[in-house]
């Protein structure tokens, strides 16, 4: 298998151009719900970004296999999303954009193992991991990405990261197969997993029984924490830069009195420096051009680049 960036399921070889007849033959005969030009806004956690030719909600993995197969057989682009961690650009995206929330299955298996379908949200996973007195997880409390979503991000906080619970991973590869990957055929970064070209479609998490008011504990103070530094009652994408070596991308921006800039409708928040919020109406625009202005000014006053954590997708 190739190895991608493991962010954009693409099909091989994709056309430069296809019709809306092109697009429906490739989602024909799906069980999930089909939903033509659809405004990804509102799948995305900033409520921002222009219509999909098409957004499915595939029902289970077969029909996952059979999205993909089809997507292949029509030459046409897939792309998967949660919706927490991308800015989608105004003019949307351009094929199929691929949804799991139907994929929410959660079960135990033996050795304190939790198997959770790629489309169960991280909120959910930590409230059934609490119920079942499973410790492991408390790190990821308060992100609110899929699970199959965090496995790509390697998402992390200062308390822990996604690697440190993965014992395995379910795909559905550029052919349309399902397949399995140990952690340690995994390669992890920051914020990233070098992964194969595909849909990650379920996981296994190695956690360890503790104590249920113990890790209840921890899940709640986090929270706080996070209510008490972030805008969590505004549309975000959660932080928009990548932490420089030891440093901080908030104190630099902190620092450099970049707290309440704007650009339209977009702005760098007032609590935490390195959010942008949306204050009802910013445009994908408006947030690029922010970004741009942030990282001139920081590379001016701090000689950093500042690299995005975000994800930038879709057509300008
Ligand atoms: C308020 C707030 C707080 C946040 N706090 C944190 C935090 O503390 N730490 C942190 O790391 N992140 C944080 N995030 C960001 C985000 O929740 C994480 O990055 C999360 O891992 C993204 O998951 P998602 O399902 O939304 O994926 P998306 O944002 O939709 O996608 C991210 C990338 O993964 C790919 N992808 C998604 N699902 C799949 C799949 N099933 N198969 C293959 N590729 C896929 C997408 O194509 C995209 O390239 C925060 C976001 C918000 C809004």
């Amino acid at each position: 298998m190739r190895r991608g960036d493991g962010h954009v399921a693409s099909v091989a070889k994709v056309r430069a151009k296809f019709t809306q007849a092109d697009v429906r033959a490739a989602v024909a005969g799906l069980r999930g719900s089909v939903s033509f030009q659809a405004p990804l806004r509102e799948y995305t956690s900033f409520k921002i970004g222009g219509p999909a030719d098409v957004v499915v909600e595939p029902v289970d993995i077969e029909d996952v296999c059979l999205v993909v197969r089809q997507a292949r057989a029509h030459k046409i682009p897939l792309f998967v999303l949660g919706g927490t961690n991308l800015l989608v650009r105004d003019g949307g995206i351009r094929g199929i954009v691929v949804n799991l929330a139907r994929l929410r299955g959660i079960k135990e298996e033996p050795g304190s193992v939790l198997y959770a379908e790629g489309g169960v949200g991280m909120p959910t996973l930590i409230g059934y991991a609490i119920r079942h007195s499973l410790a492991g997880l408390e790190w990821a409390a308060g992100i609110p990405g899929t699970v199959a979503g965090c496995v790509v991000m390697n998402a992390g906080t200062k308390l822990g990261e996604m690697k440190d619970s993965i014992k395995a991973i379910c795909m559905v590869n550029m052919k349309g197969q399902v397949v399995e990957l140990e952690a340690a055929q995994i390669r992890f970064e920051y914020r990233r997993a070098l992964l194969p070209r595909g849909i990650v479609v379920g996981v296994w998490l190695q956690l360890k029984q503790g104590v249920r008011s113990e890790i209840e504990r921890v899940v709640k103070d986090y929270l706080r924490y996070r209510r008490d530094t972030q805008p969590l009652a505004m549309p975000s994408a959660g932080c928009v830069f990548k932490n420089p070596p030891n440093d901080s991308a908030g104190r630099l921006i902190e620092e450099a009195n970049l707290k309440g800039v704007r650009v339209g409708g977009a702005e760098v928040s007032m609590k935490h420096a390195n959010f942008m919020v949306n204050r009802g109406r910013a445009s994908a625009a408006d947030v690029t051009a922010l970004i741009r202005k942030v990282r001139s000014a920081i590379r001016r006053r701090a000689g950093v680049h500042l690299e995005l954590e975000l994800k930038i997708v879709g057509k300008a």
